[in-house]
């Protein structure tokens, strides 16, 4: 598939600016003409939405936990994204959905294969927040209710287009195209940071396989003090190579700067490994990094106090 073909990878370093920091990320993936102008446009929109969702919490003063929730819960909502609604499908045509946040301070809240929660991603803090476990498969809707979340039936995450792509999946045998897959990074103006991932996984993945997304330490890890990451691409390779907490090990025994250790982890266990994908960090001085081997990732992010959107 030549979705997981790793190109050279691109790395973008945004000194420290301002009193708070935000990267959001819509996926890693496939080439950027496999999408009309008008999707891409779209996928931009869906991005600054949710980007300015998250900056609210933060320039109000609120955490960083709170502020990549926010901005998460945005592109789970809209059904472009391969997250929450419009998610992409298993084989057997139905949504099931990993998700995980984690806070610097050392709380994760994990869901996988979560096929009722209408927000994954708030389900996933709940799990931080009121339960002693880190990751709960295939949440229940008592669950759900009890911690006061919202549910919603498959009808409200199965979108047409999903549909239409399962079949064309379906007639070649194939696996899908990967983007869409979501994620947020942020340090909020205490020092706090936070990272949160959703997503709907692989297109006609098998029913009950869980990636890296909902994984600590694969596709999502924080730590105060060194980083938070939230990465997008290949998962069984992200879970393989442990690649969030793979470059906080970096910065923690090496002592090296974030763009260093974010460029030697895809080097080394990814473009090493023939696997692709990308990630949006931010390090513990506001330092905010985005990377990706893969042809193309959408993020964005502030430079000079002015949003960019990277498609
Ligand atoms: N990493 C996700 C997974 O493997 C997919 C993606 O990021 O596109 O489930």
């Amino acid at each position: 598939m030549s979705d997981d073909k790793p190109v050279q990878t691109r790395l973008w370093r945004i000194a420290p600016q301002g009193r708070y920091q935000l990267a959001v990320h819509g996926g890693a993936g496939g080439r950027i003409h496999e999408l009309a102008d008008q999707e891409r446009h779209a996928f931009e929109d869906g991005l600054s939405r949710a980007y300015a969702a998250g900056e609210t919490v933060l320039a109000d003063g609120g955490t960083a936990t709170d502020a990549v929730c926010a901005a998460i819960c945005v592109l789970e909502d809209d059904p472009l994204f391969n997250a929450g609604r419009g998610a992409s499908l298993a084989a057997d045509g139905s949504a099931e959905l990993d998700a995980a946040i984690m806070d610097g301070a050392g709380h994760a809240g994990a869901v996988a294969a979560s096929r009722h929660a209408r927000n994954p991603v708030r389900l996933a803090r709940q799990v931080m927040r009121r339960s002693p476990h880190v990751l709960i498969a295939a949440p229940d809707v008592e669950l759900i209710n009890s911690w006061g979340e919202q549910t919603a039936d498959q009808r409200y995450f199965v979108t047409d287009s999903r549909r239409r792509q399962l079949a064309h999946l379906h007639a070649d045998d194939a696996d899908g195209p990967r983007h869409g897959t979501v994620g947020a990074v942020a340090r909020d103006s205490t020092g706090g940071l936070a990272a949160a991932t959703s997503t709907g996984g692989i297109a006609n993945q098998s029913v009950g396989r869980v990636g890296d997304t909902p994984i600590i330490g694969a596709g999502t890890y924080a730590r105060n003090g060194l980083a938070a990451i939230s990465c997008t691409g290949h998962g069984e390779a992200f879970m393989l190579c442990v690649v969030s907490y793979d470059i906080v090990a970096r910065l923690r025994y090496l002592g090296v700067d974030l763009a260093d250790a974010v460029s030697a982890t895809i080097e080394t266990e990814l473009s090493g490994k023939d696997s692709s994908g990308g990630l949006v960090a931010v390090g513990a001085d506001g330092t905010v990094v985005v990377a990706h081997n893969s042809p193309m990732m959408f993020a964005a992010f502030d430079q000079d106090h002015r949003l960019v959107t990277l498609t």
